[in-house]
């Protein structure tokens, strides 16, 4: 996952800011991180259309503090280490939709 990095004070965010919150600096460049933990969950048992049921959504801590929600693959226990990866997550009509879906590291 391909996270920001302020290069005025090396503060990690996605998505990426025009201007950091922290101290101002306009200047980024991006960082690459892959591992992350599990910090919650939600299980949707009638989920979207164009959605595989049941809809495992969690939320992702990577390093740095940065976050990201995504669907989780499989059953994955909370403060597990996951790996995210971009695809694919809904079909609709022909449309596809990108997103994050999370794997067991
Ligand atoms: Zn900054």
């Amino acid at each position: 996952m391909r996270v920001a990095r302020c290069r005025g004070c090396r503060r990690l965010t996605y998505p990426a800011h025009f201007v950091c919150d922290d101290c101002g600096s306009r200047d980024f460049d991006s960082l690459e991180v892959s591992e992350g933990t599990l910090l919650t969950y939600t299980v949707l048992h009638v989920p979207p259309s164009g959605v595989v049921s049941p809809l495992r959504i969690g939320i992702v801590e990577f390093e740095g503090g940065v976050r990201a929600l995504g669907q989780l693959a499989e059953p994955i226990e909370v403060g597990a280490k996951v790996r995210a990866e971009w695809t694919v997550v809904r079909e609709v009509e022909g449309r596809r939709y990108e997103g994050f879906r999370f794997r067991p590291a």
